[in-house]
């Protein structure tokens, strides 16, 4: 697990590389081989001048097991004694070799995330290998943990308290090599693999006394402690700002990241390791933690490693992709194929409205440059890809097209068939509608099995997820062909079965349905918002109905009704319909909607008509936690709907299609894991589920398939 290459000149050089396994992890092997390498350092202290710790995979080393945590968890342990008794361990090695009293270099060959960057962080120096694709950083906090093995501390002692809060431990970004360089988490950067070494003996070379700033005697910690008047005048702003970014919904683990920095600062190194350890160990095994890390590293990494792709079809590789219809989102789509490198043809009727497509990179690539965030031959490169033409005719030679024209079956029927006259047989042929049936659009293609969905979500440029439909005839090859271009683009993809809305907008359609079914009972239409809030959505039913409109909303239902879909009539209905009909309110785009606009730019705010137009005079008395679990539970009830139907092939596609795409709350862990992990399980939820029946609705009721024995 560590082998050990101990060097003429007295450098001990340790390569990770677990045997079972194509990654490092902190699992048992680990742990017991690092415990034996530290005696083995110590023992030998004498003859050793300096150690560099390597790995021989492709990535350095990943935190703890996370599946070996999970099993534990669900195997009934009493997990947070493990679990503390497990990360004191780890420090304990840690801590061993940062004072052994030789310099130790981390030589960062690839991705450290987690336990492996603080493994990196306990080491003197980090020399890291500059990969496109490499992370480093401590994104505990997205899994609802805190970084245990000694990272909160010592990137505390490194940046301060504000820094290391607001630049690191708070969101957990994982970092590219240049950012993590930037705010010191790393030394040095080098080109490749093989320039590692030398820098790394050069350095141990130049600093035989090397020794961690926070045991060196004298020692400051950056900004001060909590009790210098400087940081103590702050700090009471931190919990109160992250209860403002959270709304007041569930998430236990940035307030614990908060505590153990901020406690962790005011004691010696020691007793701040024990503290960081103590809350790590309430945070594991609780719902939340549990939710998140299924959902952000099992089922996002299932996704991505191609669970839903179709099995034994070869990789295919798109270079050049066609993209009809510059609008909003054919903009968006275009902006994200070539910021990936591909190289884009962007058609619309006219040069001039292909032209304005492109303009949209261009005003997202100026504002990534005056961020810093790019630099401008990246941008002059990305925008030297796309290609604005008026004719369908420059599509010649693309591996793919994507069509973005109106949401107009005959148009997009037509626009395909044009298209054909023009690419080979081979190329790829998708549709980013966002509610026609893949199966009607493909039904006037000679060929039906050669079209797919690719639901793009707006805007393009910030929203991870790609919704992959597969329409009645859709071959396997041009599903994995779709799945290939989405990864390309390193978006996720889920993949669905074709339906009215997919998964995600009729899933979306329960949430915003039943926060206005909320407002025609007469509940102040801000505690419908604030209810959403606090259950932690980030944007409430009626303002997020407000954004896409009151009138597309019934638009496709109407279109759904026509087609013979069995809609059951929903009490939102009659507020909708209203509305439009009666207040002239359809929306965002008119100035008028659930919310008032103001043209003076002052922000928009309820309109105060609701209250006349839907309030009770008493108002109505459903309780708090009643309304986020409608909300809730509506999504969930469809969800597990679209499982039955097979509209969903997995819950993991679920699962992240809701947290990716409509934003179901992350603390839930999507959609079907919040069924599975509802107080009482799967029995609770359906107990629950029946009550809120009773009460507002046969919507409620739970389908058969929770009723099975599991
Ligand atoms: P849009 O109105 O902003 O853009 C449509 C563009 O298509 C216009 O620029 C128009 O000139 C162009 N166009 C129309 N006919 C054309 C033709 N024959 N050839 C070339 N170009 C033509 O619309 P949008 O919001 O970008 O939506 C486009 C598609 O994406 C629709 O199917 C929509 O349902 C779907 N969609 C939209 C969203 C969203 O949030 N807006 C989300 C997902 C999917």
């Amino acid at each position: 697990m560590i082998t050990w290459d101990h060097q003429p000149d007295g450098v001990v050089v340790l390569t990770l590389d677990d045997p079972e396994q194509s990654t490092n992890t902190m699992n048992t092997r680990y742990s017991a081989a690092m415990t034996s390498t530290v005696d083995r350092l110590e023992a030998e202290k004498d003859t050793i001048t300096g150690v560099v710790i390597t790995s021989a995979k492709d990535g350095f080393l990943a935190g703890a097991d996370l599946r070996d945590v999970t099993a534990a968890i669900e195997a009934g342990t009493d997990i947070a004694p493990a679990m503390y008794a497990e990360v004191e361990r780890a420090k304990a090695q840690f801590r061993r070799l940062e004072r052994f009293g030789r310099p130790v270099v981390a030589a960062l060959n690839g991705t450290a995330l987690g336990g492996g960057f603080e493994l990196g962080l306990a080491c003197h120096h980090r020399i890291a290998v500059d990969r496109r694709d490499a992370r480093f950083g401590l994104p505990e906090v997205s899994l609802g943990l805190l970084p245990g093995a000694g990272g909160v501390t010592r990137v505390t002692r490194m940046l301060g308290v504000t820094d290391a809060l607001l630049k690191v431990l708070a969101e957990g970004k994982p970092l590219r090599p240049g950012q993590a360089l930037d705010l010191h988490l790393i030394d040095e950067l080098v080109d490749t693999r093989e320039e590692l070494l030398p820098r790394a003996l050069a350095w141990i070379a130049g600093h035989p006394d090397a020794a961690q700033p926070w045991d060196r005697p004298g020692y400051r910690m950056p900004g001060g402690r909590p009790s210098d008047a400087s940081l103590a005048s702050m700090l009471p702003s931190f919990p109160a700002n992250l209860r403002k970014q959270l709304k007041g919904a569930n998430y236990p683990a940035p307030l614990a990241i908060l505590c153990a920095t901020v406690e962790g600062a005011q004691v010696d190194f020691d007793t701040a390791l024990r503290i960081e350890s103590r809350w790590f160990a309430t945070l594991v095994g609780t719902r939340v933690q549990r939710n998140m890390t299924q959902a952000f590293f099992f089922d996002l990494g299932r996704l991505n490693r191609g669970a839903s792709r179709p099995k034994d079809i070869e990789p295919s590789t798109i270079d050049r992709v066609g993209v009809v219809g510059a609008g909003m989102m054919g903009a968006g789509i275009a902006y994200a194929c070539a910021r990936a490198g591909l190289e884009v043809v962007l058609v619309d009727v006219d040069l001039a409205a292909a032209q304005r497509g492109k303009a949209y990179s261009q005003t997202v690539l100026d504002k990534a440059v005056a961020k810093g965030r790019t630099t401008v031959d990246t941008r002059d490169a990305h925008l030297a890809r796309i290609t604005p033409a008026a004719d369908l005719s420059a599509l010649a030679g693309c591996d793919a097209v994507i069509e973005a024209v109106f949401e107009d079956l005959a148009l997009k029927q037509e626009t395909f068939t044009r298209v054909l006259a023009i690419v080979g047989s081979t190329t790829l042929l998708a549709s980013n509608t966002s509610t026609l049936p893949i199966t009607s659009i493909a039904s006037a293609l000679p060929d039906p099995a050669a079209l797919v969905g690719l639901h793009f979500f707006s805007p393009v440029d910030r929203m991870p997820l790609v919704e992959i439909v597969r329409g009645q005839q859709t071959s396997d090859a041009t599903l994995a062909r779709g799945y290939d271009l989405v990864r390309r683009i390193a978006k996720t993809p889920i993949v669905v079965n074709d339906s009215r809305g997919f998964f995600t907008s009729r899933v979306f359609g329960t949430y915003v349905m039943e926060g206005i079914a909320l407002l025609g009972e007469g509940v102040p239409a801000a505690s419908v918002e604030q209810a959403a809030l606090q259950a932690g959505y980030p944007v409430g039913p009626l303002a997020v109905t407000d954004e896409v409109t009151l009138t597309l909303g019934r638009h496709v239902r109407d279109e759904a009704r026509k087609a013979g879909a069995a809609a059951p009539t929903h009490p939102g209905e009659r507020v909708v319909d209203a509305m439009i009909d009666r207040y002239d309110r359809p929306g965002k785009s008119s100035g008028r909607g659930f919310y008032d606009y103001p043209t003076d730019g002052s922000p928009k705010r309820l309109w105060p008509g609701l209250a006349e137009a839907f309030g009770a005079v008493v108002p109505a008395p459903v309780d708090m936690t009643d309304m986020q679990e409608r909300l809730l539970f509506a999504e969930a009830l469809e969800s597990v709907r679209c499982l039955d139907e097979g509209v969903l092939a997995s819950p993991a596609d679920g699962n992240i299609g809701s947290l990716f795409g409509i934003g179901f709350p992350a603390w839930t862990g999507g959609v079907l894991q919040f069924v599975r992990t509802y107080p009482g399980g799967v029995a609770g939820f359906v107990a629950r589920a029946r009550e809120l029946a009773d009460r507002y609705g046969e919507r409620f009721t739970p389908p058969d398939s929770l009723l099975a024995p599991t």
